[in-house]
């Protein structure tokens, strides 16, 4: 993999006629370490977020060793990391990907909302010698969204009487019991967790039992344009009280799984500007590739201008138009671009690397990308100042 010292020597060495996507190992390991370091359990990183090697190798650098996986492609990719240990929380699993998972792969803790999952998890998991004796075993229930950018309520958790009865049932089968939630991606603000660890709790008391797993999942936010969330330090905060109040041991075990928070920052999109038509932007990557957020979700990436000195300091606001023949393949942003920018002009466009080449398809013959490493900072970060403030966007 070819390095640069930043984008601008990137397109001085190899004036890209397709889009980059730009890896920044540097950052996804200062976010790692900023979560091993003060998360007090373990942090399970959600591969579905970013699968490149360079991230997770640099994640895995940082001392990321737990792994949340949501399917068997995903587990045979990710059991190849040495001493990883996997976690297959997808609610809903094949039966095959299940027997997989357990007897091929050695997983031993999956999640689960319904009856008919357990079901499935104890009929896959058998040996021989009958029902597996080593699992550890998730009820994940649902919890209201607070401030979630991409709330996830509908689809997974149980609650109220069905879930203390699936609690009840789970601990007679598992050799650990852990409850887990997902408040939603892109959390704002840390009320969401203090919310889930109150359910938490009213749950362990109604279902009566003891609880060895504590797992408040993913959702932790990034910084875009138009999101500045509360610093990172304050949900770990919040998430301490709250599991001090549960009615568990003293050293229950907790996990998290950050996967937009640990490389979010960590990729940066190049594109190249193929025509403007007044304030409209049209560009070699849109909302078929990495900037699926930006089409369909309506978010703003921070973006500027590389590989030339713009010729006033003055920034107007672009709507950016990808290259399939779509036009659903729109960014509305507004984003924040210099007035001089022509046909030709490479833009880069930060903080791509939750969620952009992951869920990238091929569409009208998109979708292929360079590659390359970066040494320079991310266009704004998290992690800057101790975490104490929001960074801005970093200056050119
Ligand atoms: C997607 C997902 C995550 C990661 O969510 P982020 O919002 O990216 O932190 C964590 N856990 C589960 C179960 C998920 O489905």
């Amino acid at each position: 993999m070819e390095r640069f010292a930043s984008a601008a020597d990137l397109i001085a060495a190899r004036k890209p006629e397709g889009p980059v996507v730009c890896s920044r190992p540097h950052a996804a390991a200062r976010a790692a370490r900023w979560f091993v370091e003060n998360f007090n359990g373990d942090v399970a990183y959600a591969y579905k977020a970013n699968s490149s090697v360079f991230l997770v190798g640099a994640l895995y650098g940082a001392g990321i060793r737990h792994f949340d996986v949501a399917s068997l492609p995903e587990i045979e990719d990710a059991a190849t990391i040495p001493g990883a240990e996997l976690h297959y929380m997808n609610p809903v699993k094949s039966r095959e990907s299940i027997r997989r998972a357990y007897h091929e792969h050695g997983i031993r803790s999956f999640a689960l909302d319904t009856e008919d999952e357990l079901r499935k998890i104890l009929d896959e998991t058998r040996g021989p010698s009958g029902q597996a004796r080593d699992l550890v075993l998730f009820v994940r229930i649902s919890v209201p969204a607070i401030n979630s950018r991409i709330p996830l309520e509908r689809k997974f958790g149980t609650s109220g009487a069905k879930a203390a009865d699936l609690l009840v049932k789970t601990r007679q089968a598992a050799a650990e019991l852990g409850i887990t939630f997902h408040v939603g991606s892109q959390t704002m603000t840390p009320d969401a967790y203090i919310n889930a660890l109150a359910e938490v709790q009213g749950l362990i008391g109604k279902a009566g039992v003891v609880v060895d797993r504590v797992d408040v999942g993913g959702g932790f936010p990034s910084v875009y344009p138009n999101m500045q969330p509360a610093p990172l330090a304050r949900f770990l905060s919040a998430i301490e009280e709250g599991v001090n109040r549960l009615p568990v041991r003293e050293n229950v075990r907790l996990m998290c799984e950050p996967g937009r928070a640990l490389v979010a920052e960590a990729e940066t999109l190049i594109v190249r500007v193929e025509a403007r038509r007044g304030s409209d932007l049209f560009i070699n990557d849109g909302g078929y590739g990495v900037m699926f957020d930006a089409a369909h979700l309506g978010w703003i990436f921070p973006a500027r201008l590389v590989g030339r000195e713009a010729s006033s300091d003055q920034l107007v606001p672009y709507e950016l138009w990808g290259p399939t023949c779509d036009s659903i393949d729109h960014m509305k942003g507004p984003f924040l671009l210099p007035s001089c920018i022509k046909e030709g002009d490479y833009l880069e466009i930060g903080n791509v690397g939750a969620y952009g080449r992951a869920i990238a398809g091929d569409f009208n013959g998109y979708g292929r990308y360079e590659e390359a490493i970066l040494d320079d900072a991310p266009m704004m970060t998290m992690y800057g100042d101790a975490n104490v403030s929001p960074a801005r966007t970093s200056s050119r």
